[in-house]
């Protein structure tokens, strides 16, 4: 008999002895209550203390408005192989994970009458290996992680913002300020500890189970629930940025500032930076900004330089910590807004990003914001260096680097409008695809950590990389239980 078998028996015993003694009948009416009676102090339901308090940290307010069944708080991957073995599958029960809860994508990471996983109580940062790794918890954020690892003056290649979940974060790829020098966040990880969807806990690693290891990486979540993630650490030294903001007519020497410096990535891997903009509906104007950071803390850099010697309205570049940097964007990003994201991919050019801004700022003529409504894109490049550490499933070519990443997202408050803006999102994806398409600039990667529920990863991934997918999904998941389990998540057909 396994020992979680013996748990699980102890656990009902405890249940029952409960039940008799409060002289009420046992009933394990639903998923929610049977899981409450094997774990009493890790399931909350609506009204109860921590519900409301955990609905209100999602990143979309139409995440929060789900209403689960009940939140079950994990401890670790075998409370989550009991949960699937003994209630979920038995039940047919719908779940949602939630790491962090920073997925824009509706249904994602909560679940209307569903049960929500969430793994806010597996957080842990752990230091091991004489200091060389770090394993970290799913449902650290990004600022808990640095703020552990700065006491011992080390980081991570990491989220470059604070309140930002790890498990979403790493599995859908991981855009960090050290991709040039080291790829993909996911790109760096050592080992996953991951629950199937069969209910078996593995570890995952370029020795053992390499598929599931390379699938996990770039699949958000498709392939099983990651319970540790084990990545190397990097020394803590100071890092030099910061944010710069721009006026309208120099946003076209900014562009081309942008693709200088992913020009330059393969000799100079330490700088790196992107640029936003924004119509802000409030004020009725748009704002441009450029975020920048030297690795090395160089302040004197040339291509930090460049972004100076235009001419800005304001901010500035420091010295700075990556954990620091990390808290600063945060506060750019506040909670409480409803939203819609979207991502394309294009090939890096001053003309491409110019077109692009051409077709939203036409898009903020026709559309009726709320008076706080705000549409923001951020161009960030896909380096050749940062495409050359590939170990992950969208294997994209370095030579057709520098590439574009394009994320553009909706913000507004009136729920009655939610169907007027998501039209008007899918509009405007459609218009700046086709202009991208006709500069020839157009490329098909959709990065999952952007995509809207529209968007699907895997459609545009390659034929190996697809067929290699589906025999990994075969070997581990052979019932296709994932895809009916947990409808929110991206999953191959
Ligand atoms: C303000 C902000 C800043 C961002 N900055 C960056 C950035 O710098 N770089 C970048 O690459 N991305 C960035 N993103 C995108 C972000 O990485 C994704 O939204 C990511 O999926 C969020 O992870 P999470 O754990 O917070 O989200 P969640 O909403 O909790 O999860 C996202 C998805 O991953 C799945 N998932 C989560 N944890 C697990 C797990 N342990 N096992 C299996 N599946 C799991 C969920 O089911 C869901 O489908 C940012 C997003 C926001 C809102």
């Amino acid at each position: 008999m396994r020992l979680w078998h013996l748990f699980l028996e102890a656990s009902l015993a405890a249940a029952q002895l409960y039940q008799q003694q409060a002289q009420t009948p046992l009933q394990y009416s639903t998923p929610c209550a049977l899981l409450a009676a094997l774990f009493p102090e890790q399931v909350v339901n609506p009204g109860e203390e921590g519900y409301a308090h955990a609905q209100e940290k999602y990143w979309s307010i139409q995440q929060a408005e789900l209403i689960p069944a009940c939140r079950f708080l994990p401890r670790g991957a075998r409370d989550i192989q009991i949960a699937l073995a003994d209630v979920i599958h038995p039940s047919n029960a719908s779940i949602a994970i939630s790491s962090g809860g920073h997925s824009s994508v509706t249904g994602a990471s909560n679940i209307d009458d569903g049960i929500t996983f969430d793994l806010s109580d597996m957080s842990g940062v752990n230091v091991g290996d004489m200091e060389e790794t770090v394993v970290l918890g799913p449902g650290a954020r990004w600022r808990d992680v640095y703020r552990t690892l700065q006491k011992q003056n080390l980081t991570v290649s990491g989220g470059r913002v604070g309140s930002v979940g790890v498990g979403g974060y790493v599995l859908g790829g991981g855009f960090s300020w050290f991709a040039n020098q080291y790829g993909w966040t996911c790109d760096t990880i050592i080992e996953f500890e991951v629950v199937t969807p069969q209910g078996e806990i593995l570890w995952v690693n370029a020795g053992h189970h390499e598929d599931l290891f390379w699938a996990l990486k770039g699949s958000l979540g498709a392939f099983g629930i990651v319970t540790k993630i084990k990545m190397p650490t990097l020394p803590n030294t100071v890092v030099y940025g910061g944010a710069l903001s721009y006026e309208q007519p120099h946003f076209p020497l900014v562009c081309n500032a942008l693709k200088n410096l992913a020009a330059r990535a393969e000799d100079d891997l330490t700088t790196q930076g992107y640029l936003s903009f924004a119509w802000l509906q409030a004020e009725k104007r748009f704002e441009y900004d450029v975020y920048l950071i030297n690795t090395e803390g160089q302040s004197s850099h040339e291509a930090l330089a460049a972004f100076e010697a235009i001419p800005h309205l304001g901010g500035q570049l420091s010295t700075t910590t990556i954990g620091k940097s990390a808290d600063d964007i945060d506060r750019s990003n506040p909670l409480g807004f409803r939203r819609f994201k979207f991502t394309l991919t294009s090939t890096l050019s001053p003309s491409a990003m110019t077109a692009v801004h051409d077709v939203v700022k036409t898009f903020t003529e026709n559309t009726k914001f709320d008076p706080t409504g705000v549409v923001g894109v951020t161009f960030q490049p896909l380096t050749s260096s940062h495409l050359k550490a590939q170990k992950n499933i969208f294997n994209l070519i370095p030579s057709h680097g520098p590439l574009l990443l394009i994320s553009v997202e909706l913000w507004w408050n009136d729920a009655d409008r939610d169907i007027y803006f998501s039209g008007k999102a899918n509009k405007l994806q459609h218009d700046l695809e086709a202009t991208l398409k006709k500069l020839d600039a157009f490329h098909p990667f959709i990065y999952p950590n952007y995509a809207s529920r529209e968007q699907n990863p895997f459609a545009t991934l390659d034929p190996v990389t697809m067929r290699m997918l589906a025999a990994t999904k075969r070997k581990y998941d052979p019932n296709d239980r994932w895809s009916k389990i947990v409808p929110g998540s991206t999953y191959l057909n």
